[in-house]
């Protein structure tokens, strides 16, 4: 992967902007250029982030931005987009516009260290519940609401001509799978769901550019915090306990058993680097 964030390109007019190394906060966008105007798949979460990501599509285009598409409500994906203009339509599932506007700009008294910059909340003028086509020029753009799963308001944008899926936060590549405000059945049967996509390329909201796999490879990290909760609960076990267990999905440094998927929090290092930096006792041999 990169050291800097970059556009990368998928098809004719379609690209992602992929921000190493797409950790807490560190998400990627979709960028699909029209002659006369751009459409953002999401946009990052700091002024400075979004500075850049406007400066990466001026680099391509004189075309300014005129639509956002949001997946999800975390502001992750979203505290960017004033750095957009005032004339920003910004598109997202109805419940991703109630979300917001509930939760509002919260995410700063999280992490009160990051410097978001001159970030605020541009709520959705423009909500829907049901598929939508968008149209930039000849390219189709779907949007599509699913779940239940990472959120209660997933919204995927798929691109059915050149098979490219942007899932949001649906899916990790190469980072630990999150759905603490969604549902994790829910997020199997969307991953299941996605697969009959038979998607090209896959743009999760973190980490690099991949293909279908990382469905596959999500799925199977679920299903196995899934059978830990599982095991926890039948043995009489307080949810804590069980996570914080040496050998629980939830355990820093710890691997699911497919021995792909890292922390959140150290998304690149090895298998073995990890099994050697931790006492991960993974099942896995
Ligand atoms: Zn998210």
């Amino acid at each position: 992967m990169a050291d800097e964030a970059a556009l990368v390109e998928l098809a004719d007019g379609v690209l992602a902007y992929v921000q190493p190394r797409g950790g807490w906060c560190v998400s990627n966008a979709g960028v699909l250029v029209g002659r006369d105007a751009v459409t953002l798949v999401d946009c990052t979460a700091t002024e400075r982030s979004a500075l850049r990501l406007r400066s990466a599509i001026a680099e391509r285009t004189p075309a300014p931005v005129g639509t956002l598409v949001l997946t999800h409500h975390h502001g992750d994906h979203h505290y960017g987009a004033g750095v957009f203009g005032p004339g920003l339509t910004v598109a997202a599932h109805e419940r991703t516009r109630e979300t917001m506007l509930r939760e509002g700009m919260n995410l700063p008294s999280i992490w009160p260290d990051v410097q978001w910059g001159d970030v605020h909340l541009v709520p959705p003028q423009l909500t829907f519940t049901d598929r939508l086509a968008l149209h930039v020029d000849e390219l189709r753009v779907e949007l599509v609401p699913v779940g239940p799963a990472h959120t209660t308001g997933d919204v995927v944008v798929w691109l059915p001509e050149q098979r490219v899926l942007f899932t949001g936060d649906l899916t990790f590549s190469q980072g630990t799978p999150f759905c603490v405000q969604g549902s994790l059945d829910g997020t199997l049967e969307v991953l299941a769901r996605l697969r009959e996509l038979d998607a090209r390329v896959v743009v999760s909201g973190h980490g690099p550019v991949c293909g279908p796999e990382v469905l596959e490879a999500n799925a199977e990290y679920l299903r196995w915090v899934r059978e830990v909760a599982a095991e926890g609960f039948a043995a009489g076990r307080e949810p804590l306990e069980v996570a914080r267990a040496p050998n629980s999905a939830l355990s820093p440094g710890c691997w699911s058993p497919s021995g792909w998927w890292p922390t959140f929090t150290a998304p690149t290092r090895s298998c073995a680097a990890s099994r050697a930096a931790s006492n991960c006792r993974c099942r896995r041999s």
